[in-house]
């Protein structure tokens, strides 16, 4: 499984449709100060099932759409998709039917959040389950924000253990647990 695109639209600083191509190797993305790099690593969080409006800098989960600027009104909906190369067959269990998988989230205004990966409809919890159990997600510690490493310095020994049960891959054996339990 590879990530091969990113598509924004209406998502934070990016109204206007936006691909960001992920190809092979390294891809970096440079500019100035406010131009959006930390919202793209956003997107790529968000459309994997983040659902804490702080791990996206908003006070609300609505914060994500575009807000308006001088020049253009505020939009209803944001929406991210990502593209990901599945034509080595390693994608879990359920959603390994094709070479490609499509995973979308919009968001609407006062109507919240919907998932789709191919064009259906799933739950949020299959999309974060997906790449739970592709050992990545919106909490993999692949994915680094500005300021967590020294956050890292400081945590717990719990929370420390948390990032190596996360690189291991079993983070998606302790969601289904504490399912479980509840039931
Ligand atoms: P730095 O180099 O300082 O880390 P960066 O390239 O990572 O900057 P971001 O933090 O990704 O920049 O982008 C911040 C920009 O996104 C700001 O200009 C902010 O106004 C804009 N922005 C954030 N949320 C929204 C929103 N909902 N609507 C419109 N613009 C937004
Ligand atoms: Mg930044």
């Amino acid at each position: 499984m590879r990530f091969s695109k990113l598509r924004l639209t209406g998502f934070k600083s990016f109204v206007d449709p936006t691909d960001l191509l992920i190809q092979e190797g390294l891809t970096g993305v440079v500019g100035p100060n406010g131009c959006g790099k930390s919202n793209l690593l956003e997107a790529l969080r968000w459309v994997m099932g983040e659902n804490r409006p702080t791990a996206m800098r908003g006070g609300g989960m609505e914060d994500v759409i575009f807000a308006g600027a001088a020049s253009r009104p505020a939009r209803n909906y944001a929406e991210v998709a990502l593209q990901i190369d599945n034509s080595d067959r390693l994608a879990p269990a359920g959603f390994n039917e094709t070479d490609t998988l499509d995973v979308t989230r919009r968001i609407t205004r006062d109507v919240g959040s919907a998932y789709r990966v191919n064009g259906k409809e799933v739950r949020a919890r299959d999309v974060q389950m997906l790449f739970a159990d592709a050992a990545t997600g919106s909490h993999s510690p692949a994915l680094v924000r500005q300021g967590q490493i020294s956050e890292l310095i400081n945590a717990k020994p719990k929370s420390r253990r948390r990032v190596l049960e996360d690189a291991a891959g079993i983070g998606g054996l302790y969601q289904r647990r504490h399912e479980a339990e509840l039931k």
